[in-house]
């Protein structure tokens, strides 16, 4: 677009890593109709815009392997957040499903990171059905960690901007403030401010850190 404004420096995140997943994650809420970057993103919305079908888990049930279903019904079952189907549905959809035990904003963030499998070109060589530890990393083996987090991290700066988070950090809102805006965990906040290197001002904002030791 000829009019497009150049992103001021301060606009951009300060690390290389962090501008590679910011420029991915703009345009993935320019193609879900987003405007501000306040606004908050639907990946549901965006889910079937980018020709993604979520199913609820009963649906896809009596699909799955017995091997798979027991796993993800039973030993297994507080360890899997979702996953995608490397076939496509005859409807020419692709298959997403999401643990179905996980609240809201931990789906948003499952499916955001699906979104961006798919987005951005991995490829599923089977029913990848991610498997997370407390701290949100993939602990399956099997996962390239590489692939794991360039999802993981587009997924997560769609859903919370860096403009946003950096202005709203300077405001000194609260990271619990800042998840509810935009309907995630906070958690997933926390890892936006430490990535986009704001966690030494967060604190001081918070009152959590004498000004001195920054
Ligand atoms: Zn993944």
């Amino acid at each position: 677009m000829a009019n497009r404004q150049v992103t001021p420096a301060s606009d951009r995140p300060p690390t290389q890593k962090g501008r590679h997943h910011e420029v991915r994650a703009q345009g993935l809420r320019e193609f879900a109709g987003l405007r501000f970057d306040h606004q908050r993103l639907d990946p549901f919305s965006l889910a079937r815009f980018a020709n993604l079908f979520v199913a609820s888990f009963d649906e896809i049930e009596p699909l799955l392997s017995d091997e798979t279903r027991q796993h993800l019904t039973g030993e297994g079952k507080d360890l899997w957040s979702g996953g995608a189907a490397s076939h496509t549905l005859p409807s020419g959809e692709r298959l997403i499903i999401l643990n179905p035990t996980h609240s809201r904003n931990r789906q948003n963030a499952t499916l955001m990171e699906e979104i961006c499998h798919v987005f951005l070109g991995h490829k599923p060589s089977r029913l990848a059905v991610e498997t997370r530890g407390k701290d949100g990393k993939v602990i399956a083996r099997d996962y390239n960690h590489a692939i794991e987090e360039e999802a993981y991290s587009t997924g997560a700066a769609a859903l919370v901007p860096y403009t946003a988070v950096k202005r709203m950090v300077a405001e000194g809102l609260t990271s619990q403030q800042i998840a509810r805006h935009f309907a995630v965990s906070r958690a997933l906040v926390e890892y936006r401010i430490k990535v986009s290197r704001l966690w030494a001002e967060y604190k001081v904002k918070q009152g959590l850190a004498d000004p001195d030791d920054v």
